[in-house]
């Protein structure tokens, strides 16, 4: 890269210029990369899941080390250049990139050190769920991580993380044992619970808002190497047959079991039968990991219901389980959805959602039951900035499309509208992770309780809110 003047945008909203001795400057001190437009690289540094979000930097540093994104962040504060930081990109406001700014690509420092005997699990922040569930896995052991194998191990965590095993071992960041981040101030600093123990708090579901994380300690749990899994589908006139056992089975549902209800129209697979292409459906998502002696139990409910349209489910490798519906995400696809909490299923909404599905006019719609409680529900309110320690289920009104889609609008104006149906069953705390680029739904409402303290912290180690490209939590004043 010849070294030149770049033209970026401030953190006030303005212009700067870097200038080619600061470029030069920054480049000298980094082990890692620097990439401008056109540089072998930059289209993958850049991309982010969510094709309907169009924001591209000026400048991306590829950092390999904490020291690397010390120096990158020591600049960004002393230009005032806006600074992004992107994980696995899969944010679905696009809050990786930080538009006509800097933006950090975590993706060079993916190492995972797993201790068999500690039960711990080091990991580079710019790790995808894949690399983390690979090593682990290796040694029969995991931690509560997504079902997407390609989304971010950094943004799922400090938004709090949700997963398969989330109703055996809690959030993701009830699993955090320590993070590396460097603050605005350019330091590197550890936080756990015994050293910047603030800091801690806030980083375990207050999303990027105080540093830039560089690794993170989780505890790991004795799971897999295989699990029982997979998804079983019926035709959507069952619907109420189905959403009425959906809610027995996870009243009773042993927590080694998570099921997941999904409102769909059957994709036009081969493993579909073609009667069923493009028709809607009703799909269970299901991971039993626990004993395989308890298995028949736990998924008798499910079998009891009978006559599957599609039956997939089956013993498979635990990544497996965590990375079979990848495919049905696809980087680029266009994105919008609705999520709150719920404490319960009430009787009112399950034909809600059925009408919901039965008229939904988007053909990649899903509308979505994710069943999280056990663990999560016995913390303490304030453990970790994350709350929400009242959600037993995560409830999705979802669709996607491809660009150039001509609906597209009316797409949105109908997913908002069932939002706003399903809202009043909702708890009022949502997913910070799940919140779309919209001022209707903004931290405040996901973290309720424990925004006040998140705003204290932030004023203590980002007084001038430098990680502002974010769903941002400004400091108190
Ligand atoms: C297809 C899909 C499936 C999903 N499935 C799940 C799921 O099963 N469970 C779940 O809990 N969530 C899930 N999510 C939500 C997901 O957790 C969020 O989208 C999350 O923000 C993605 O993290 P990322 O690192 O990929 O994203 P990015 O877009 O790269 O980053 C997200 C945010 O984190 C910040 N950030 C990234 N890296 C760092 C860092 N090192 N230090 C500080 N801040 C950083 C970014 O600045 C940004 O604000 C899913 C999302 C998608 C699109």
């Amino acid at each position: 890269m010849t070294t030149i003047a770049i033209d970026m945008a401030r953190i006030d909203g303005g212009l700067m210029t870097l200038t080619s001795e600061q470029v030069k400057e920054l480049r000298s001190r980094l082990e890692g990369a620097l990439l401008r437009p056109g540089d072998e690289g930059w289209d993958d540094a850049v991309l982010i899941w969510n094709g309907m979000v169009a924001k591209t930097p000026a400048l991306v540093v590829q950092p390999v080390s904490a020291r690397d994104v010390a120096a990158t962040v020591k600049l960004a504060r002393q230009c005032g250049v806006l600074l992004g930081i992107k994980g696995g990109g899969h944010n679905i406001a696009g809050t990786a990139i930080a538009e006509g700014g800097l933006t950090l690509d975590m993706s060079r420092m993916c190492d995972v050190i797993v201790d068999t005997e500690a039960k711990l699990a080091r990991v580079g922040a710019g790790c995808r769920l894949q690399d983390v569930d690979r090593a682990t896995q290796e040694q029969g052991l995991a931690t509560v991580l997504g079902f997407i194998s390609e989304v971010g191990i950094a943004g799922l965590t400090l938004g709090g993380g949700l997963g398969y095993l989330t109703r055996r071992f809690g959030w993701s960041v009830d699993n955090l044992q320590e993070v590396e981040i460097v603050t605005a101030d350019g330091e590197v600093r550890t936080a756990s619970r015994d050293e910047n123990a603030d800091l801690f708090w806030a980083l375990r579901g207050g999303g990027g808002n105080f540093g830039v994380v560089t690794r993170f300690t989780f505890r790991l749990h004795e799971v897999g190497p295989t699990v029982f899994g997979g998804l079983i589908a019926w035709p959507f006139a069952r619907a109420d047959e189905v959403l009425a056992a959906y809610r027995t089975l996870t009243t009773e549902a042993p927590r080694e079991l998570s099921a997941w209800l999904v409102l769909m129209r059957a994709p036009a697979e081969p493993f579909v039968p073609p009667e069923y292409h493009g028709e809607r459906c009703c799909v269970m998502v299901v991971c039993y990991s626990g004993d395989p002696a308890g298995k028949d139990a736990a998924i008798a409910p499910i079998r009891e219901l009978g006559d599957p349209a599609v039956d997939l489910l089956q013993e498979w490798p635990y990544t497996m389980q965590q990375s079979f519906l990848d495919e049905s995400e696809p980087k680029g696809i266009h994105a919008y959805w609705k999520t709150e909490y719920l404490a319960d299923l009430s009787e009112d909404l399950l034909p809600l959602l059925r009408d919901l599905a039965a008229d939904c006019p988007i053909p990649e719609a899903q509308i979505g039951l994710l069943h999280v409680g056990g663990a999560l529900n016995e913390h303490d309110w304030d453990d970790g900035a994350v709350g929400n320690r009242d959600a037993r289920f995560a409830v999705g009104v979802n669709g996607l499309w491809e660009s150039g889609e001509p609906d597209a609008e009316a797409f949105r104006h109908w997913i908002r509208a069932g939002w706003k149906r399903v809202r009043p069953f909702a708890t009022g705390g949502n997913y910070i992770n799940f919140q779309t680029a919209d001022d209707d739904q903004v931290p405040a409402d996901a973290y309720g309780k424990n925004y006040e303290r998140l705003q204290r912290v932030k004023a203590a180690y980002d007084p001038d809110n430098v990680f502002r490209v974010n769903r941002n939590i400004p400091p108190a004043s």
